[in-house]
């Protein structure tokens, strides 16, 4: 069933990230980690649905998707970012994701931190992040949104990794199997993994020839 839920607030956390709060549906619930199909509630654009992830929680007032726009390409996302507070869209029932499934290694690449985020947040609240850690692969710092969010969440292990910048304190490169040697101790706990394609197929691999069994979600880019 779709519901028609009116935007509150649009907050830019970078060049094309932004930050949406939407109004909550009475009785509307979800699990961290889980998306939705959402639309824009415009003539001719209300079936052009594509996944999001609630990166609010479920106990939140509002509902809130944190979504990474691509200006260059002439998609929903795009129209997305054109969008202004009182504006609608149209939400679906949610659906499962990436779960929690218990301690480990949440490796995220851009929009992928989306499902992690709600997650973590999740975590927090219950006092249970510690002995988590968290790698979250940009291109470039300018890039890397909800960064003093997740930098004062105690307990967590963040480390952002840059493919494009090489500066400090950041580490630098792409998350392979030589830098997942250097960085992880220990591959019997769990690993989730959320990001485009390639990375997610490049790292999946990478984890499983060091032993560990990995959860992958993939987002397109
Ligand atoms: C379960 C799930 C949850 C998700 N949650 C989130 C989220 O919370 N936040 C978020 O930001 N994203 C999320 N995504 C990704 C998001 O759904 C896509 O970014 C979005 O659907 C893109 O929609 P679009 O209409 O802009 O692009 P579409 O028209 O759907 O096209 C996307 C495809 O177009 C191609 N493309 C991109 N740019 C160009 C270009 N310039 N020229 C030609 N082709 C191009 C890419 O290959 C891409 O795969 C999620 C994806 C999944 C599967």
């Amino acid at each position: 069933m779709a519901h028609k839920v009116e935007i509150r607030e649009i907050k830019p956390l970078g060049e094309t990230v932004f930050q949406y709060e939407v109004e909550k549906p009475k009785g509307f619930d979800f699990r961290p980690g889980q998306a939705t199909e959402v639309s824009i509630a415009k003539d001719g654009m209300e079936d052009e649905k594509r996944p999001f992830t609630f990166t609010s929680l479920p106990s939140w007032e509002h509902l809130q998707f944190t979504i990474k726009s691509y200006p260059d390409h002439d998609g929903v996302t795009r129209k997305l970012m054109e969008l202004r507070a009182g504006d609608h869209l149209l939400i679906r029932d949610p659906w499962g994701t990436i779960e929690y499934k218990g301690k480990g290694v949440f490796i995220a690449g851009g929009a992928g931190m989306t499902p992690f985020l709600s997650i973590l947040r999740d975590l927090q609240s219950r006092n249970a992040l510690a002995g988590h850690t968290l790698f979250f692969a940009n291109k470039r710092e300018r890039d890397i949104f909800d960064k003093e969010e997740l930098e004062a969440m105690q307990g967590l292990d963040v480390h952002h990794v840059l493919s494009k910048e090489d500066k400090r304190p950041y580490l630098h490169g792409r998350i392979d199997k030589a830098f997942l040697k250097d960085h992880v101790e220990d591959f019997s706990q769990k690993f989730y993994v959320c990001g485009p394609d390639e990375m997610v197929e490049d790292v999946n691999a990478a984890l499983k020839s060091l032993g560990a069994d990995p959860d992958g979600l993939v987002f397109e880019e």
